[in-house]
């Protein structure tokens, strides 16, 4: 299952695009797993990402 969301290059945080910090939260220290894929406007890379697994719980509420 592949997730892909778009971002702004300017609303981006760097260390969570290289997988350095979970996409959700930015947690570094945490166990992260791949989830889901992004790409980000006005360059043609998709990164693929990283959450921690509170993160990737889906959110009943
Ligand atoms: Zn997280």
């Amino acid at each position: 299952m592949t997730e892909i969301v778009t971002v702004s290059v300017d609303e981006v945080s760097i260390a969570r695009l290289h997988g350095f910090a979970c996409w959700g939260c930015g947690a570094v220290t945490r166990r992260l797993e791949p989830s889901g894929e992004v790409s980000v406007t006005r360059t043609d890379r998709v990164w693929r990402v990283f959450r921690c697994a509170e993160c990737r719980e889906p959110v009943a509420s």
